[in-house]
């Protein structure tokens, strides 16, 4: 026992190693250190023998300095929120590697002088939207509506339809929200029918804004009645009350393959007065909150002190501005892969995984747009379908890969990943495909 102890390597003998060393540069030598000891404990309790230790070390290393891993996401759904909603374009990645470090974000280079932080990337915004005077930009979507709710309506009441008092997911209810900041929520209308007379009779002296929603999670069908934009509109000019609408679902512009998802510039036009709308859903950028509309009512909002608790960082700014002005995003890349395009390539993983005898076919899968919208829109497109017991193997491979487990089949569908990933999910599943558990 003594002498099997003895000949544990030192841990600065072990440190020493090269690869250890480099590792100790890219994720911290005290991340490093505390492995290698761990697998000192694990030899001197007999569970691996001295010469295994570090071959384990460098086994059990992290591969990044963060917790966070990449995924491959082959479960039909284009935002899944538990994965991260939008992913990034290489455009936008670059750009926040480049903002990562010492940045002019808030300083003119030409005069030296301070800068609006953030320009450029609201000058892109405002391009991409021509209808709205200016642009404000804040953490998420539910921090554009607690700014604006806080603003206008602190102490007053919000008018709303009742129809549009929705929980987005994860027990986030937008009434708690808009109450949280101090509003009273004057309801209007009922669940399924709210009509243009039941805000007249709403408005009046305590009205500090009148907030319309798009339930992005829900449809409700049948006898039902809500008011558009443009009905409210003249209402509220005539009661010189802000009309701020929450579309929620991030388009910029209407998007024909999803007709029913409201977009920003149309409700703009429409007459609202601000719309606000989430970064990282269909607009395919980072988590932010995205503001538009009056110039006076947006300046509000910047001077509001809250303001200052809502902002984003440089990073989200600089993604932000790459996924607006930029290239395509995956998000909408993954929208708009088409069904023959996404069957082809599931078609070539099963039969490189039938040649290494995988039991895997072709199935048709429907995709979904998920984060909370378009809600009924399935999206047809092909999966890979594998022996259900895989989808926790995958799950904890390298890198993970999402399925979705369906009809007793473990389905790897394609629409959200990236046509460049097939090698990296053909490899992953190869890696466990013949360790199926029992
Ligand atoms: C998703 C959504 C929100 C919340 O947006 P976050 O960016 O997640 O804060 C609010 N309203 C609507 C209509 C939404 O669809």
């Amino acid at each position: 026992m003594m002498d099997h102890r003895r000949s544990i390597p030192r841990t600065d003998v072990l440190l020493a190693d090269p690869r250890l060393a480099e590792a100790g540069r890219r994720l911290g030598s005290e991340r490093v250190k505390g492995v290698v000891v761990a697998m000192q404990q694990r030899a001197r309790e007999g569970a691996i023998s001295p010469e295994e230790v570090l071959p384990a070390a460098l086994a059990a290393l992290p591969a990044s300095a963060s917790g966070l891993r990449r995924v491959i996401n082959a479960t039909g759904v284009l935002l899944h929120t538990n994965l991260g909603r939008a992913p990034l374009s290489a455009a936008a990645r670059e750009a926040v590697d480049r903002a990562a470090g010492a940045t002019d974000i808030e300083l003119d280079l030409d005069t030296g002088a301070r800068g609006r932080r953030g320009r450029t990337a609201l000058a892109t915004l405002a391009t991409a939207v021509p209808e709205a005077e200016a642009v404000h930009v804040v953490n998420n979507n539910a921090a554009a509506l607690a700014l604006a709710a806080t603003t206008f309506a602190a102490g007053r009441e919000i008018v709303i339809s009742r129809g549009e008092l929705i929980e987005i997911g994860d027990g986030f209810r937008l009434p708690d929200l808009l109450v949280a900041t101090g509003a009273r929520l004057r309801e209007v209308g009922t669940t399924n029918r709210t009509a243009v007379r039941d805000y007249a009779e709403a408005i009046g002296p305590d009205t500090g804004m009148v907030l319309k929603v798009h339930p992005s999670n829900y449809r409700i069908e049948g006898f039902t009645a809500s008011v558009p934009i443009a009905e409210l509109e003249a209402l509220c000019r005539r009661h010189r009350v802000p009309l701020v609408g929450d579309a929620g679902s991030g388009l910029l512009r209407p998007e024909p393959l999803l007709p029913d998802e409201p977009d920003v510039a149309t409700w703009l036009r429409q007459g609202a007065d601000l719309v606000t709308t989430s970064g990282d859903k269909l607009l395919g950028g980072p988590q932010s909150g995205l503001i538009f509309g009056r110039a006076e009512l947006v300046e509000q909002l910047r001077r509001h002190p809250l303001a200052r608790a809502l902002r984003v960082d440089k990073l989200t700014l600089a993604a932000l501005e790459a996924t607006v002005g930029g290239p395509g995003t995956p998000t909408l890349d993954a929208l708009h892969a088409d069904a023959a395009g996404l069957r082809r390539r599931a078609g070539e993983l099963a039969a490189r995984l039938r040649d290494k005898a995988v039991a895997a076919e072709v199935v048709d899968s429907a995709g979904v747009v998920g984060g909370g919208g378009a809600p009924g829109v399935r999206l047809r497109g092909a999966a890979v379908a594998l022996d259900e017991r895989l989808a926790g193997v995958l799950r904890r491979g390298e890198p993970p890969v999402l399925g979705r487990v369906e009809r007793g089949r473990c389905l790897l569908d394609l629409r959200a990943v990236p046509e460049a990933d097939d090698e990296t999910l053909l490899n992953a599943v190869l890696a466990v495909a013949h360790h199926v558990p029992d």
